[in-house]
């Protein structure tokens, strides 16, 4: 009796050294053995624990039958398994249970909390770091598998698509493209696998993306590629850039209505010097009028070739006005810089380029007929230009709500001295009633349009020597063409001169 004592006290001993929490449990389920490791895990002296029901180890109203009782009943799986147990005052944890049965119905409970169950807690702390990251990060993150199911879906993107995380996981990727990427994803996946080839894996780029009610958005995607153990899968990052595009939108309007505001600035300064100018002769010529009036309405014979004389003056002060407002159409083509031997189709593709900012989002297609060998022609290239930017800006105000829309930028040699520059487009063509006027100033049939492009042109090409017309196109469209003069030979010469040192 004393020596199974023995054993049983050394037998103490030794689980109180063990780190593992330990149970003991005779054939009725009451607790037997309950080392230190056990005190400590389960917040309680052997002294309390020892004789209790093998249930008070689990905190009430967990189960009808504690899962420790079904364990030890061998109504559960063997081999180890978590049990949720009592822990210190109120808590519960938990906790690997590993089961030994001994003879005559009683069993051995091991309980290893310490290490399994720390580096559970680690890793349910990292995931609901790394969740609450994925939370917080504006991107949109979508996981998908190798052949594009979702695997997961971020709150970033359930605000983005206008799809609920529950409704799209495990569906296709391609539910957020629109068609033709829509039929092509799948396809793109396989390739990318197959091959390697990749097209947005790794690299990021503008897509369109497709929300929950089907309306669209341009997006910039990138994705990661990521193998983890057995597992592979893509990440995509998605941001919405309709605003980006929005803002781009925006300052091409300001770009615009400063071109306006320039233009305007332009006509102000000569109005001011025009009535600076004019303004002299005019009161002159008033007041020679109203002389030879006076003179007249008096009836005297002798003072008829004094009216004559006022009005012989009078005409003089005309004609001198005439003058002055030549020269301003002279000094308003002119401009500061002089004119130089330009190169044509340059100052054509770099007016259209700046012209053409924005219409790729009114979907306009440019074409350019450019004759090959086109000598240069003598002009101020940054007033041609203007005159080219007036005449596309006007192309794609009138395709605006037609369709086709298609523009064609062309020149030609017209004559041994002249060229000939058109814009052509598709747009509804001239209103009947508007096309005697489209070159006075101010005229415009457009709600904001200021009306004075095409008249500004006029003036330039005209101090160039040039001529500015349009022509109806069929079966819909307008074509405005100008010319312009070859250099003459003193200008060649000049030309070569600045040319050869
Ligand atoms: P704005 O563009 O400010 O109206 P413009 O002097 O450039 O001023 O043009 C005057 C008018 O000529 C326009 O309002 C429009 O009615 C007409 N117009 C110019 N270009 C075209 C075109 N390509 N197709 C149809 N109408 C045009």
């Amino acid at each position: 009796m004393s020596g199974q004592n023995s054993s049983t006290d050394r037998l103490s001993a030794c689980l109180d050294l063990a780190s593992e929490a330990f149970v003991g449990v005779n054939a009725e389920h009451k607790i037997s053995a309950f080392n230190r490791a056990a005190e400590r895990l389960f917040g309680a002296a052997a002294s309390e624990a020892l004789g209790q029901d093998l249930a008070w180890l689990q905190p009430d109203g967990t189960n009808a039958t504690p899962s420790l009782v079904r364990l030890v009943a061998g109504d559960a799986a063997s081999g180890p398994s978590m049990h949720t147990c009592r822990a210190e005052g109120d808590k519960v944890q938990d906790v690997p249970v590993r089961l030994a049965q001994l003879a005559g119905g009683e069993a051995m409970l091991c309980f290893s909390p310490g290490p399994a169950s720390s580096q559970n807690q680690g890793i349910e702390e990292r995931e609901a770091h790394i969740n609450s990251v994925l939370a917080t990060v504006p991107d949109a993150m979508i996981e998908i598998d190798t052949v594009g199911v979702i695997q997961e879906f971020s709150p970033a993107a359930e605000r983005l698509f206008g799809f609920k995380r529950a409704e799209i996981m495990g569906q296709n990727i391609s539910r957020l493209m629109p068609e033709p990427y829509r039929t092509q994803h799948d396809r793109y996946l396989e390739t990318y696998l197959a091959t390697g080839e990749r097209r947005i894996i790794g690299i990021g780029r503008v897509v369109v993306g497709q929300r929950a009610d089907l309306s669209t958005f341009p997006m910039e995607l990138t994705v990661g590629e990521v193998r983890t153990g057995s597992r592979h899968f893509f990440i995509g990052f998605v941001r919405d850039i309709t605003e980006r595009q929005e803002v781009r939108k925006r300052l091409q309007e300001l770009q615009s209505e400063l071109i306006h505001m320039s233009r305007i600035t332009t006509l102000g300064e000569m109005a001011s010097t025009l009535a600076h100018e004019i303004n002299q002769p005019l009161s002159a010529i008033a007041n020679y009028l109203q002389g030879a009036q006076k003179l007249l309405a008096d009836g005297d014979s002798e003072a008829l070739p004094r009216a004559a004389d006022a009005l012989a003056r009078a005409t003089r002060q005309t004609l001198r006005l005439g003058e002055i407002i030549r020269n301003m159409r002279g000094v308003a083509a002119r401009g500061d810089v002089g004119r130089q031997n330009v190169e044509v189709a340059s100052m054509i593709e770099e007016a259209c380029a700046l012209a053409l900012v924005g219409a790729a989002s009114q979907s306009v297609r440019v074409s350019f007929d450019i004759a090959a060998d086109l000598p240069p022609v003598h002009a101020n290239a940054i007033q041609i230009q203007q005159v080219l930017l007036n005449l596309v800006r006007n192309a794609m105000d009138a395709m605006e709500v037609t369709s086709p829309k298609q523009m064609n930028v062309a020149a030609q040699l017209l004559s041994p001295d002249r060229v000939i520059i058109s814009v052509s487009d598709t747009g509804p063509g001239l209103d009947p009633e508007a096309s005697d006027h489209l070159f006075q100033s101010f005229f415009t049939t457009k709600p904001g349009g200021l009306g004075v492009g095409l008249s500004i042109s006029r003036t330039i090409v005209e101090a160039h020597g040039g001529r500015i017309f349009f022509t109806p196109l069929t079966p819909q469209g307008t074509k405005f063409s100008f010319t312009l003069p070859l250099p003459s030979k003193g200008d060649e010469t000049a030309a070569r001169a600045r040319h050869d040192p």
